[in-house]
């Protein structure tokens, strides 16, 4: 899933609305932001199949430190603990540890039965990855529904603002729905590459949300 992630971390925004949306991408997306890591250091597997899925080419073979339940958890931690290091409260961090821990719940519905409880535990998998309409349907609901609640009673304060929301919103679209169509990567190693660029998704959500204002705390 991806940008079906993206549209919980708009709805733990709207719940904690303290921090920068920034950290609810940070939070959403982190399985994904430390697994490039790791495949690129060896220790995560996976590889690119064609046809894998009917949505995506991808086997993840191995990728318990990144993508098991546990460790969500662990990553959560980390997290969260960072957040209170920048002064965020205790509440909000809690949030952006359920949203990090979100990630493995929607991953789960997504993969192929290849998301682990730990490292070394059976994997399991709901496999909505094997139905295109099904994906396109599932995720670009909830994306849609993000998009509406993020700008509901919210408007810009400088050009800046909508400029760096919507080419954000419109490049993760245009990624999400073009992945069945497009050439798979070549191997893994250049796709580990490719997604370590995902992390500039954190500070671009952060530069669009500085310049959006109107929700009140709650
Ligand atoms: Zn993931």
């Amino acid at each position: 899933m991806f940008v079906g992630h993206l549209a919980l971390a708009v709805a733990g925004k709207r719940a904690a609305p303290e921090a920068s949306l920034g950290w609810h991408i940070a939070a959403v997306t982190a399985l994904d932001l430390v697994w490039p890591v790791f495949v690129l250091m060896g220790v995560e597997h996976v590889r690119v199949v064609p046809g894998a899925t009917a949505f995506n080419p991808l086997v993840f073979d191995h990728y318990p430190w990144s993508h098991s339940l546990v460790m969500a958890a662990g990553w959560g931690i980390l997290l969260a603990g960072l957040a209170r290091a920048f002064g965020i409260s205790q509440r909000t961090a809690l949030i952006l540890w359920a949203l990090v821990v979100s990630h493995w719940v929607l991953d789960f519905i997504t993969h192929a039965p290849d998301m682990p409880f730990w490292p070394g535990s059976t994997r399991v998998g709901l496999g909505l990855w094997n139905s295109i309409p099904g994906t396109l349907l599932i995720e670009g609901a909830m994306w849609i529904a993000g998009i509406v609640l993020y700008l509901r009673g919210r408007r810009s304060t400088r050009w800046i603002g909508p400029v760096a929301l919507w080419s954000l919103i419109m490049i993760s679209t245009v990624m999400w729905v073009a992945g069945p169509w497009s050439p798979p990567p070549p191997d893994a190693r250049s796709l580990g590459w490719f997604a370590l660029i995902g992390w500039v998704i954190v500070p671009w959500a952060a530069l669009a949300d500085r310049y959006y204002t109107g929700q009140q705390s709650s």
